[in-house]
């Protein structure tokens, strides 16, 4: 049973023709003369292409009919480059090589990346050193070429995050060179917050690597009025006015009423925060309507009001004031805007009291009573 066989390897001219017997010849379909098989009846090393074969002629017959037999090429060996060239480009003369076929391999490192002491070129695993030009030359090839590169790596932070010094702030490349080395950007923060009885901290920290810098204290907040804010004293039942406010006791500078300093006799100071006291005998010196007291601190001060009313008139009453209006005489409303607050006159030298009769509440009363006496 005559067999063929192809060539494993373009190139390689390793075709066989088996189970032939002898007494047979062969030759090329285009060759010119015929040859004897050997005795093992093999034909070996053979190019592709076709083949005839028959039994020689002898003595007593001719040569027999011809029978053609091919045989085939074989594959070419294949050169593969890496499909994902991070960082470098490899290209390569022939991606397809006869047996025993050459190609030149050709690298460049791409801007931006650089190697590592890992660089390495393999050709089937094993490294090869590319010439000066970056050429690998692969010559008699005998297998598939596989081409793998390692150690190339882009220049990038390598993430170990910010370093600092005093000034200035970087990252360190994959190459061990700093990256991104600037000077800090320093905003204050605030630590501990201030109030009106304590100051508070405030640090500088760089906002790109959180570097800190110099701190310090800042200022106490201005104070305010905390306690008895906006009270009502009635005429012939006033009594003492306390307030507090939130200052520091030991940082109290003075008292103002309608913005004029008060003597000290007016009034009692004591801690805890900043609490004032003013005398019934001091208000009792004061007109009727509202009035403006500060508590003034070494951080500022605190300010709140309060008000003095005429005293209730009698139920049912013609008026009391000295005027002797009657309150047949229509209120103003309530709620007519108040667009600026005057100042009433002394106690007795109105009739506001006699007007505002029919109205319910003393704060509502001396609001209309001030437009009335106002507009007279
Ligand atoms: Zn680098
Ligand atoms: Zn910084």
């Amino acid at each position: 049973m005559v067999q063929a066989t192809a060539e494993t390897i373009y190139g390689k001219h390793d075709g066989t023709i088996t189970g032939l017997t002898d007494g047979m010849e062969w030759k090329r379909s285009d060759g010119a003369s015929w040859a004897s098989v050997t005795e093992d009846g093999n034909l070996t090393n053979l190019e592709p292409g076709s083949y005839g074969i028959r039994y020689a002629a002898k003595a007593n017959h001719d040569a027999s009919p011809v029978t053609s037999v091919t045989i085939a090429a074989g594959r070419k060996l294949t050169v593969s480059l890496p499909s994902n060239q991070d960082g470098y480009t490899l290209t390569t003369t022939d991606t397809e090589l006869p047996w025993h076929g050459r190609a030149a391999l050709s690298i460049s490192i791409n801007a931006g990346y650089f190697t590592t002491s890992d660089y390495a070129i393999k050709i089937n695993g094993k490294k090869v050193e590319p010439s000066a030009n970056g050429t690998i030359r692969i010559d008699s090839a005998e297998t598939d070429v596989v081409v793998t590169v390692e150690g190339v790596k882009k220049h990038e932070a390598d993430g170990s995050g910010w370093h600092h010094d005093a000034d200035s702030h970087w990252l360190i490349c994959n190459c061990g060179e700093k990256l991104d080395e600037a000077s800090h950007e320093l905003e204050w923060k605030t630590t501990v917050e201030a109030t009106a009885s304590s100051e508070g901290d405030r640090q500088q920290v760089c906002k790109v690597c959180g570097a800190t810098g110099t701190s310090e204290k800042t200022p106490m907040l201005a104070p305010s009025i905390v306690e008895g804010a906006g009270q009502k004293l009635t005429v012939g039942s006033i009594g003492d006015l306390t307030v507090r406010s939130n200052a520091p006791f030991d940082l109290f500078k003075q008292v103002r009423v309608d913005g004029t300093e008060l003597d000290a006799s007016s009034y009692t100071v004591a801690g805890g925060s900043t609490v004032v006291t003013l005398k019934a005998s001091f208000l009792a010196t004061l007109s009727t309507g509202e009035h403006t007291l500060d508590v003034v601190s070494e951080t500022g001060t605190a300010t709140t009001t309060f008000t003095i009313a005429e005293k209730k008139p009698e139920t049912g009453g013609t008026g009391s004031g000295s005027m002797g209006t009657t309150d047949s005489k229509p209120a103003e409303p309530a709620n007519k805007p108040k667009a600026d607050k005057p100042e009433l006159p002394a106690t007795g030298d109105t009739n506001s009291a006699a007007l505002a009769a029919g109205i319910a509440t003393a704060g509502v009363a001396l609001i209309a009573a001030a437009a009335l006496v106002r507009r007279h």
